[in-house]
């Protein structure tokens, strides 16, 4: 198929109509360019915010074949100063689903499904088909979810962010350079960390806002709300008392100061949103001819960073760590099983001691299901179907020995 595709022509393929010949005339011309290969390709794109909107644009307008678009938020107005494919109107309805038809609208020859859903209850055959994955998330935890998956699936994945003036792009190869859990620890966490651990005295000013909201939180039992007042006085009365008392030479806290603090989402601009979104299509497209066999430019493995404010681009080698629990030597070992789906997990396991598995007489094993939100015990007796396993799903198992040591293991599944 690869020899095919480096085959073909731009101009006369029968993949393309002539409205969309005349469409991509522009692209066509580019040396090294290969536009069924990205007709022919699938992508991921998680979080349809403004990073997302952007790339998916991008993707569109570039003539990538299926776009598979994740986002669980719905459009709110504080969206619309970056995020392209929404308008007003919108206001109230899942990005995803807005993003879809205004895509369509861009570029109506190729495909943008749509997925109103956390990463988690996507199915997982949607990663493990796809050619690239990519990120326009803003948290840790919806990052490391897709670069496990990128792990699981190996698949290449391009994660971005932006804060402020900043803006980082990463590409990620399993096993090539560094994954999020290889340094797992954010500057923030490290800070929450040392805020909710200190017993008595805040170390730093900051803490004492922290604190402020810890505060408020464990009165509550929900984090306080940014567009109340009054729960926002509460936080800063907290923090400021705190202030006074172990650090008085510094000042008080303003309100604006808890508001930015408490509210997580970072202020940002669109062109900061636009740089950051472009180089990761620019690198996406590359990507998208490397996996199938094309050679179009080289694919940048390190941490950029874009400085806005100076114009400058930074770059940090990420080198893998070997002892990472995710990706390195250590990790848990994948066994790919395809199985049809009425088997009953004593089956697959039946299967799994002929790959030199065996039962830990001290310890019956368990398997977990780990793709969805909440890990779920699964019965031996009852057939894959009947609980609901999907295609590529990944099971978690304890309890296993091989060369006499105890041993974890993922199995993917491939139901037939
Ligand atoms: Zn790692």
């Amino acid at each position: 198929m690869n020899d095919k595709l480096k085959q073909q022509s731009n101009f006369f393929s029968e993949t393309f109509s002539e409205e969309e010949t005349k469409r991509l005339d522009r692209q066509l011309r580019l040396p090294g360019w290969n536009q069924k290969a990205l007709k022919n390709s699938v992508v991921v794109i998680a979080g349809i915010g403004g990073l997302g909107t952007e790339i998916a644009k991008n993707m569109a307008m570039a003539g990538v074949g299926t776009l598979h678009l994740i986002d669980l938020d719905i459009i709110e107005y504080s969206n619309l100063n970056r995020q392209i494919l929404f308008s007003d109107a919108d206001e109230g309805e899942p990005k995803s689903k807005v993003a879809a038809r205004a895509l369509k609208k861009i570029n109506p020859h190729s495909k943008y499904v749509w997925h109103y859903s956390n990463l988690e209850d996507v199915s997982p055959e949607i990663y493990a088909t796809a050619d690239l994955l990519i990120a326009g998330l803003d948290s840790v935890t919806a990052r490391s979810e897709l670069i496990r998956r990128a792990v699981h699936f190996q698949k290449p994945m391009i994660d971005g962010g932006t804060a402020t003036y900043y803006g980082h792009v990463y590409t990620y190869f399993p096993g090539k350079n560094a994954c999020l859990q290889c340094d797992p620890q954010t500057e923030r966490e490290r800070e929450t960390l040392a805020a909710c651990t200190l017993v008595g005295i805040p170390r730093k000013r900051s803490h004492c806002l922290l604190k402020g909201q810890l505060f408020f939180e464990s009165k509550n039992n929900r984090p306080p709300d940014t567009s109340v007042k009054e729960e926002m006085i509460i936080v800063l009365d907290y923090a400021n008392n705190l202030a006074k008392e172990h650090f008085s030479e510094q000042g008080l806290f303003t309100l604006d100061e808890v508001v930015k603090m408490v509210d997580q989402h970072d202020p940002t601009i669109i062109t900061i949103n636009a740089v950051i979104a472009s180089l990761q299509s620019q690198e996406a497209l590359k990507i998208l001819h490397h996996v199938k066999g094309i050679k179009l430019g080289t694919i940048n493995t390190d941490y950029v960073i874009y400085n806005g404010l100076v114009g400058k681009f930074f770059y940090i080698e990420k080198p893998p760590n070997k002892k990472c629990m995710l990706c390195g030597s250590n990790a848990t070992i994948i066994e790919e099983v395809t199985i049809p789906e009425t088997s009953t997990v004593d089956m697959l396991l039946s299967i799994i001691k002929n790959k030199d598995y065996k039962y830990d007489p001290e310890c019956e094993p368990s398997f977990w299901l780990i793709d969805k939100k909440d890990p779920e015990d699964i019965e031996l007796d009852k057939t894959l179907k009947e609980q609901s396993i999907r295609n590529f799903e990944t099971l978690y198992v304890t309890g296993l020995l091989k060369n006499n040591e105890e041993i974890d293991l993922y199995i993917r599944l491939k139901l037939r």
